[in-house]
């Protein structure tokens, strides 16, 4: 008998017949739900859907996919809507969502990871701006070990696409403003510091990228 041939058997009113391994919803999307698990340690099976994590998150009308909805999506296997939503750009990494959430779920960490995981994708972000600000953020970072407000607005405004944005939406005098007014408090420092670990921030980027052994 052909295993792959349809088959005439009428469902049973009970469930699926004794012979057939029964399939749990979660389970179409388990390599995916495993592999965001494994990576972020997050306990995503635990989420009962409370919405707890997207009352406390400060951006969440900003979002296409809610807090609650991601990890649904996640337990879901539904990579390609999540790696293509507004939510992984606008999510501000505060971590009121995880610490809200009444069974411990890292929904602030998943993100993240999906973010990171839109990033290196050959999917489109749905917040170009965002996404380029979340690049500059990440070079700065391997330059210096941390982020310089300076030279990352340098960084970030070179690009010509944000200049023309900024230019176009009337935003750069009120920027160069803010900034001013940032010089002048000394909160602004022209001569980047770096961070003394510098050498092991740099090796979690070359490992991020394949470069040495974990
Ligand atoms: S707060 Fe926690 S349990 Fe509730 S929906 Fe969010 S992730 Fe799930
Ligand atoms: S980490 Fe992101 S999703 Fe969580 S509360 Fe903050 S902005 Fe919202």
């Amino acid at each position: 008998m052909n295993p792959l041939a349809p088959s005439n058997e009428s469902p049973s009113p009970s469930g699926p017949p004794p012979d057939r391994p029964r399939t749990l919803l979660s389970g179409r999307g388990d390599p995916f739900l495993s592999r965001v698990e494994g990576e972020t340690g997050a306990n995503i099976s635990a989420c009962y859907q409370c919405e707890r994590c997207t009352n406390a998150c400060p951006v969440s009308q900003y979002m296409d996919i809610k807090p609650h909805q991601v990890i649904r999506h996640v337990q879901l296997g539904w990579r390609e809507a999540l790696l293509s939503s507004t939510t992984v750009w606008v999510c501000l990494s505060c971590e009121m969502c995880s610490t809200y959430c009444p069974n411990e779920v890292s929904v602030a960490a998943v993100i993240s990871f999906l973010r990171n995981m839109a990033f290196h994708s050959s999917i489109a972000p749905r917040e170009k701006l965002l996404a380029v600000f979340h690049q500059t953020f990440l070079d700065q970072l391997r330059k210096f070990g941390r982020v310089n407000e300076f030279w990352l607005m340098e960084a970030f405004n070179r690009h010509l696409p944000i200049l023309k944005e900024k230019i176009r939406a009337g935003t750069l005098p009120e920027e160069l403003r803010l900034g001013w007014d940032l010089w002048r408090k000394g909160k602004l420092h022209l001569i980047p510091r770096r961070s003394k670990a510098i050498a092991e921030i740099r090796a979690v980027y070359r490992r991020q990228r394949g470069e040495v052994a974990p």
